[in-house]
């Protein structure tokens, strides 16, 4: 296995980063995880466009433009991959020991890659075995003036969430006890027909995987509501699944001591999401 390290492909185990490196000493950096299917990348320009915002809130000028996804094909391409999770990483990198930072001249890159084949023959999710969920007490709150928007390295909101619960997601509340989202995914559920999921006015990060889902919930007329949501609406929701670029559409088959059935609408999209991945890379 290769990764890429800024701007070298390097064999994985010989590749490294400073210990001095401000991505690891304060989690000065921002980053995506993508997902490739057939050897292109899902969504390049939303995740491009993501990265970018996350680096413009955190003031890393790192003008690297068109060159990451020349290095993220390079990965894939080096290691024979295909059907691949990739993880990219931009950090203001090695600076005089101080928090204060200078100019991001000299960021740190990294692109990792890893084999994520896709799932069965009929198209489902590699993941898609029922997640169980479990609403935490760690809450979802912005990193000090940071919007929860920006994916940075700092995810010990998500970390201490996950060290709650022995369930595959632990969902938070924002400050005021509104539903926010998973550790690591967006959270959605229907009731009486309605697709419902927490408004990006709250702390959540924008997934991408959350705006293709719905994308095609309107494409199926499928009736949509974003808002602010108490744990209650949830806990009476028919069907309720999780999204994210590695789960794709992840039905919830339990939340806390609650069996959910994965519902029609649940279904319905995991299929359409699978059929567009289908479509636009196979
Ligand atoms: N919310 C959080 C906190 C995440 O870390 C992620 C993905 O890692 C998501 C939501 C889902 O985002 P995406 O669909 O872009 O993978």
């Amino acid at each position: 296995m290769q990764y890429h390290v800024n701007g070298t492909l390097v064999p994985a185990e010989e590749a490294s980063v400073s210990v001095r490196d401000r991505g690891f000493m304060y989690g000065d950096a921002g980053f995506e995880t993508l997902r490739a299917y057939g050897g292109t990348i899902f969504e390049w320009d939303a995740h491009a466009d993501r990265l970018q915002a996350t680096c413009e809130a955190l003031s890393i000028d790192h003008g690297i433009g068109d060159d990451l996804k020349r290095r993220i094909d390079e990965t894939l391409e080096a290691n024979d991959l295909r059907d691949a999770y990739v993880k990219c990483s931009i950090t203001r990198g090695v600076q005089p020991g101080k928090l204060t930072p200078g100019p991001a001249d000299n960021p740190t890159v990294v692109v990792v890659a890893s084999e994520l084949p896709r799932g069965g023959e009929n198209g489902e999710s590699v993941w898609n075995a029922p997640a169980s969920a479990e609403l935490v007490e760690t809450r979802r709150v912005p990193d000090h003036s940071l919007p929860a928007h920006a994916k940075t390295h700092n995810y010990l909101n998500g970390i201490l969430a996950r060290l709650e619960t022995d369930a595959d997601e632990a969902l938070m509340l924002d400050s005021e006890g509104s539903l926010a989202e998973g550790a690591t995914s967006n959270l959605f559920f229907v009731r009486e027909g309605v697709l419902h999921t927490p408004s990006l006015s709250g702390p959540i990060l924008p997934g991408i995987t959350r705006e293709v889902v719905l994308g095609l919930a309107e494409e199926m007329q499928i009736p949509v509501r974003t808002g602010r949501y108490r744990p209650a609406d949830l806990r009476r929701a028919d069907e309720a699944f999780l999204t994210n670029t590695t789960w794709e559409v992840r039905p919830v088959g339990r939340l806390d001591d609650s069996a959910f059935e994965i519902g029609t609408v649940t279904r319905e999209l995991a299929a359409a999401f699978a059929a567009l991945v289908e479509a636009r890379h196979y």
